[in-house]
């Protein structure tokens, strides 16, 4: 017996009946979903300290804020997104309707992962809703607090009809992976991306990654230590490090690490306290696989700052590591932690070759006060986005898009408008008139030479 078979079939139906289609229908599931953000917030707050222990702040800013954000911003432009959009013609389309349609693919399925488990679930359901979609979640069965509130009470603000929150791990998500839907748009790690490429590849369905992998941040020597270093703290240690675009490992030269340590350690203390385990405002690590995990990479290079731990607790302090060898584990996988390795260059050359020689990042970040240092960086090296002189700030405007570019970085962008483009089809349509049937003429055979002449 399939569990999903029924679910999806429903959907189906709701969707070929064409009423998620009319912009009010649209604009009725978004208010909804704004109404259960507020009405749920609490909630919400507790759901995400219990998985994360994320503190109120991080969860209203990461979480809550860019989720209803999102909403308003499709609510205000929705029917300007949805207008179709008129094209030049050519000459023999003088007297015709060109134009691109923003059509929704039909059934689309959004995956999740734990890190951010109501941002990275709702984000995308904006643009799907938006989109006029029909839509099946399937949010981590790992952050299970946030999942069960997504499960029981953000269906009661949806149609049901056109609308389905699905739970399991990855035997169910492999299941639900094997139906046919005619978008697939998943967050998680680059391994279980291939698993939903592949998936996806049977029926020929499109696709969105939004994966991971290691950002790279090169520190170039022209910079204030404390000022980069209160940036670095900040955007390294945000829940707990446990964040796709956080800077997974420093680039600088031996001298800059000298008057970076310093301020680390006191842009840490500041954020966190002498104790950072007794600070409200460090997140926990998810569960024991990652913490072990982590464990298990406080061993690489010698630790500078932090590298203390509690399994009791899953706590790991704000750890820097140095002298630490690009062969080595902490360099060979994502972080996904507190801990931040710094490796040394001599030269801004060597950094951008040591960023070059790896798979594309979903992030890239350069530090300096000079923007000519900062250009060159961006000029040499590619990833799905990049933030000069701070930390994943770029991804807070909704009018830049956010994805990767490629490998284990990903492919495709949402957030804003992006996110409503990313679900709906562009159909390019020419509607022609039926009169003037003599200029056609020159394009049937029998072809002759005065064809051609035109
Ligand atoms: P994950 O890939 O383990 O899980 C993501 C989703 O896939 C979950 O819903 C899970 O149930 C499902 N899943 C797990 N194993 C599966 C399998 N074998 N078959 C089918 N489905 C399966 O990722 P995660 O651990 O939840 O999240 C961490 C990863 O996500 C990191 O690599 C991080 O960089 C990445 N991430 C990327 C972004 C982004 O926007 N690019 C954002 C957050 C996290």
């Amino acid at each position: 017996m399939d569990p999903f078979e029924d679910t999806l079939r429903r959907l189906r139906e709701a969707f070929a009946t064409g009423r998620t289609q009319p912009a009010k229908f649209r604009a009725t599931q978004l208010r909804g979903l704004s109404r259960f953000l507020q009405d749920n917030k609490q909630l919400l707050l507790d759901a995400l300290a219990q998985d994360l222990r994320k503190s109120d702040f991080e969860s209203e800013v990461s979480e809550i804020a860019i989720s209803q954000a999102e909403v308003t911003l499709a609510l205000k432009n929705l029917r300007a997104w949805m207008k179709n959009e008129r094209v030049p013609k050519n000459l023999a389309t003088q007297l015709d309707s060109a134009f691109i349609r923003k059509e929704p693919f039909g059934l689309v399925l959004i995956i999740a992962p734990w890190n951010y488990p109501l941002n990275l679930t709702l984000v995308p359901l904006v643009g799907a809703l938006a989109a006029g979609n029909c839509v099946v979640l399937k949010p981590s069965e790992i952050s299970n607090s946030v999942e069960k509130v997504l499960a029981e009470v953000l269906p009661r603000y949806l149609d049901q009809s056109c609308f389905a929150v699905v739970l399991g791990g990855p035997q169910e998500t492999g299941q639900l992976l094997e139906h046919k839907f005619d978008y697939i748009f998943f967050t998680g790690s680059p391994r279980v991306g291939r698993i939903v490429m592949t998936a996806a590849a049977k029926h020929l369905t499109p696709v969105t990654l939004e994966l991971g992998g290691k950002n790279p941040c090169y520190i170039d020597d022209n910079c204030d230590p404390q000022t980069v270093a209160n940036r670095v703290a900040w955007f390294r240690y945000f829940n707990a490090g446990q964040t796709c675009v956080a800077p997974d490992y420093i680039l600088c030269s031996p001298e800059t690490q000298e008057r970076l340590l310093p301020a680390l350690q006191s842009a840490i203390t500041r954020f966190y306290g002498d104790d950072p385990q007794s600070s409200p405002n460090l997140g926990r690590i998810i569960n024991q696989k990652h913490f072990q995990r982590l464990q298990a990479l406080l061993g690489c290079g010698r630790i500078a700052i932090g590298g203390q731990s509690d399994e009791s607790e899953r706590y790991i302090a704000p750890t820097v590591l140095v002298d630490v060898q690009a062969t080595e584990l902490v360099m060979q996988e994502e972080i996904f932690g507190p801990i931040l390795p710094i490796l040394n260059v001599q030269s801004l050359d060597e950094a951008i070759d040591f960023i070059t020689q790896r798979e594309k990042p979903l992030a890239l970040y350069a530090f300096s006060n000079s923007s000519q240092v900062v250009k060159r960086v961006l000029a040499r090296t590619s990833s799905g986005g990049f933030c000069g002189n701070d930390g994943f700030m770029h991804m807070t405007l909704t009018s830049l898009p956010f994805g990767g570019v490629a490998g284990a970085s990903g492919m495709g962008r949402y957030h804003g408008k992006f996110s409503f483009d990313t679900f709906s089809h562009h159909r390019a349509c020419l509607l022609r008139s039926p009169r003037m049937e003599k200029v056609n003429d020159l394009r049937y055979p029998p072809h002759t030479p005065r064809n051609l002449r035109v």
